[in-house]
């Protein structure tokens, strides 16, 4: 059966290509994926799978669901793009819309590559040959405001026995490392305006406290945990500086290793917030936009996919594509490959010395990085809490390529994108039809789930009653 469904993926991957793009071209902001969502959900449901839009108070959340029986298989397909990279198919820096967003993550690819699997897996269930339910689990907003983690609260994941996924990347991999769990969190300060030299003694400032805020979280640094990050932009100062500016606010990201570790950190945060207001005599009000927690592996999963990934193979690339890594590569920083390396686990770096004078990922990699936590988070992680999860990286642009970057942009709406794209749908259909075939198999990804559960439970990030940051980011993006 394999062979049948690699071959049906193979002949229809211009329509998989088509959607792809579509979703490329439009572009959308997380939690405003309109067009995306719309494309994907009315994909599915014109072949006969049930459809629940606007599920966990996002409008462009949803899940759509083939087949009665058990197992349940979930497939976690994003598509939402980032902000100011817009860029045409381009080895060089050309901007389709100056500062428009473009898909500098391939969340494009990922969409359609779950799509193109719950298709081919439905083929399966349809001809009686495999018994179960597949869903697409159509999660927005992973850029911006952790769209998984609010479908997860709303309940939509809780009959769910395996989720899979995957990430465009530059090399093919079992993404088998931790991220960190995070909060994403602005802080609004409200103070008293008045003129900065007539009577600034009148005045509050909220930049004043916007300042002292970082100061206070620039201190703390000394006394976190090592592996914690804090970050922040300025999003609101004022207006000029002959007013006192009575509105300014600063966006934070806070990470640490795992969930316990940013729970334990983000209140000391908040004290921060706290006391920038209690200094300046002004108001703080805390919009949290979202927050994830790390990676649960499941090793059970990354096994097989590493199998399904051996199976499919690395792409071939022409020498058309061959010329356009060329090109772009010189655009990248100077010392673009040792800057790669440094962000890998140790114990992987002398595997990957052999792209060094590579365009493109020729292997699939072995599974490394287990029990290492690499910079950055994923709201994946907090799926993987909830139901035994793994996901893997295919290769869908060239060796080096920097994430969220217009090089990104310009790969993920071409053939090069597109090769990555349609081995993650083979990649993720013969998975599936595996654990579909094998109830051993999900028994044992469900055993090793449920002995890390019952070890450590799952606390989501995000409070009880709180509602997905629709209002904020509506103003942020002028939608
Ligand atoms: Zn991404």
């Amino acid at each position: 059966m394999s062979d049948k469904i690699l071959e049906w993926l193979e002949k229809n991957q211009e329509k998989f290509i088509k959607i792809s793009d579509e979703i490329w071209g439009y572009a959308e902001l997380g939690l405003f994926e309109k067009k995306s969502s719309r494309l994907l959900a009315d994909t599915l449901a014109d072949i006969g799978f049930t459809i629940k839009m606007g599920v966990a108070d996002m409008p462009t959340a949803f899940v759509a669901s083939y087949g009665t029986e058990d197992p349940i298989i979930a497939i976690l397909g994003e598509y939402d793009a980032l902000p100011g990279l817009s860029q045409a198919t381009e080895p060089v820096k050309r901007p389709i819309e100056e500062g428009a967003p473009g898909h500098g993550c391939g969340h494009n690819l990922f969409g359609a590559a779950c799509l193109a699997a719950c298709l081919a897996v439905k083929k399966a269930i349809e001809s009686g040959e495999v018994k179960g339910t597949i869903r697409f689990y159509g999660t927005p907003a992973e850029e911006n405001a952790d769209g998984k983690g609010w479908m997860i609260n709303a309940g939509v994941f809780d009959d769910v026995d395996i989720s899979l996924t995957w990430h465009p990347w530059d090399v093919n991999f079992v993404i088998a490392n931790n991220f960190q769990a995070m909060y994403n969190v602005v802080f609004r300060f409200k103070g008293q305006t008045a003129h900065a030299a007539g009577d600034p003694f009148n005045g509050r400032s909220a930049l004043d406290a916007v300042e002292l805020m970082n100061v206070g979280c620039n201190y703390l640094r000394e006394h976190m945990i090592p592996d914690a990050r804090i970050h922040y932009v300025i999003t609101k100062g004022g207006q000029a500086p002959n007013i006192v500016p009575d509105d300014a606010e600063v966006w934070y990201y806070v990470r640490a290793p795992t969930l316990k570790d940013v729970k334990a950190l983000y209140p000391r945060v908040l004290k921060v917030a706290e006391g920038a207001a209690l200094m300046t005599e002004t108001e703080v009000d805390v919009i949290l936009l979202g927050g994830s927690a790390n990676l649960l592996p499941n090793e059970t999963l990354e096994d097989l996919l590493h199998k399904k990934m051996e199976v499919v193979g690395p792409s071939q690339y022409t020498e058309e594509e061959l010329k356009f890594a060329r090109q772009i590569r010189k655009t990248f920083p100077k010392n673009f490959f040792d800057n790669t390396l440094a962000t890998l686990p140790q114990e992987a770096r002398p595997f990957f010395e052999q792209f060094r004078d590579k365009e493109f990922c020729d292997v699939i990699c072995p599974i490394f990085g287990r029990g290492i936590t690499l910079g950055g988070s994923t709201d994946v992680g907090d799926v993987s809490w909830v139901t035994p999860l793994a996901q893997f990286a295919t290769a869908c642009g060239t060796i080096g390529t920097p994430g969220h970057s217009w090089q990104a942009v310009a790969q993920n709406g071409m053939s090069i994108g597109h090769k990555g794209m349609i081995n993650a749908a083979k990649i993720l259909s013969l998975a599936a039809i595996e654990l579909l075939q094998n109830p051993e198999l999900v028994e044992k990804a469900r055993k090793e789930f449920k002995e890390k559960i019952k070890k450590t439970p799952f606390e989501s990030p995000l409070p009880d009653g709180a509602k997905p940051p629709i209002d904020y980011y509506k103003n942020l993006y002028k939608q």
